[in-house]
């Protein structure tokens, strides 16, 4: 089995969408997906999660809604639309507006942003939607519950076969939402490839893999193949964020080779993630 995990620029648009369906349906083997947020589309525009920040500043403080909603609302329609889907998104998240107050906590409304995007990706894909607030449990501290949670995941899959999980939180005992560190969704996706001990936990974004140094900063950076599990942590805790520091530990632990892949050039090699280079 293969875990896999879309970052915001892969699930941006529906033309995005399309491509993870390719990649879903070119391999059975891929039965786990955890997305992202949608990203922007291009440098002008903003990410799904950043907007969520800003309205739940928005909620708590009283400050007049600027159109954030709209811009929110009309970015998931959109995608609804295009590829035509059987979902009433607009109510769904028009709801969940309408839940809000001053008293709504930032992990409530941020996290939104991931479950929406999984209601969708869930419908085109036809995969069964698992809400990440039901199989992944923190405790009060905020350290996964590791046991509850694998079997909880555990079991999801054998229900279901296929699932799509938001990413970048999980629940409390108590229900309330634990929300993740920025780009955690890369930590959500390693937890379920080692719960699952799956063959591989591949992790697709808009670059074929990690490169020498940020491809988007210097012209002549190049992929780097293979890499051990510490020379990534190393790079990713200065600065390559690419993958999500915080991602490497349960995937060394449980021994799951990590592959970050390019949603846009699903044929590349991308860099592989062992404990060992060849
Ligand atoms: P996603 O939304 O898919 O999680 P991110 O924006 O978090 O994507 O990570 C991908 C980006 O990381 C790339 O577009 C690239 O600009 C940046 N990046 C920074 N350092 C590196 C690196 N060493 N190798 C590859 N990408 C890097
Ligand atoms: N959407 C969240 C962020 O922008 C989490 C993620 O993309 O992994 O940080
Ligand atoms: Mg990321």
């Amino acid at each position: 089995m293969i875990v896999t995990k879309f970052g915001g620029s892969s699930l941006a648009s529906a033309t995005q969408l399309q491509k993870v369906k390719n990649i879903i349906t070119a391999n059975p083997e891929r039965q786990v997906v955890v997305v992202s947020a949608p990203g922007k589309r291009d440098s002008s525009d903003y990410k799904i999660t950043d907007l969520l920040y800003t309205l739940r500043s928005q909620f708590k403080y009283g400050i007049p809604d600027d159109g954030i909603r709209e811009m929110i609302i009309k970015r998931y329609v959109t995608i609804k639309e295009e590829l035509n889907l059987d979902i009433d998104i607009e109510k769904e998240i028009n709801e969940f507006f309408a839940s809000c107050s001053k008293k709504t906590n930032t992990a409530t409304v941020v996290s939104r942003g991931e479950y929406f995007s999984a209601r969708l990706v869930a419908k085109f894909l036809g995969f069964a939607f698992v809400d990440a607030a039901d199989i992944l449990t923190f405790n009060f501290d905020g350290k996964i519950d590791y046991e509850k949670s694998k079997q909880a995941v555990i079991e999801a899959v054998d229900k279901y076969g296929n699932i799509v999980v938001p990413g970048f939180y999980g629940a409390y005992p108590d229900g309330d939402i634990h929300l993740l560190s920025r780009g955690g969704s890369d930590v959500t996706g390693a937890w379920l490839a080692a719960f699952l001990d799956a063959d591989v936990y591949e992790n697709w974004t808009d670059v074929s893999g990690t490169y020498t140094c940020d491809p988007r900063i210097t012209k002549n950076a190049r992929p780097i193949p293979d890499i051990t599990y510490k020379e990534m942590r190393e790079m990713a805790y200065l600065g390559a964020g690419v993958f999500h520091e915080e991602a490497i530990a349960p995937a060394r632990q449980a021994g799951i080779t990590i592959n970050i892949k390019n949603t846009k050039a699903p044929s590349d090699r991308g860099t592989f993630i062992n404990s060992v280079r060849d």
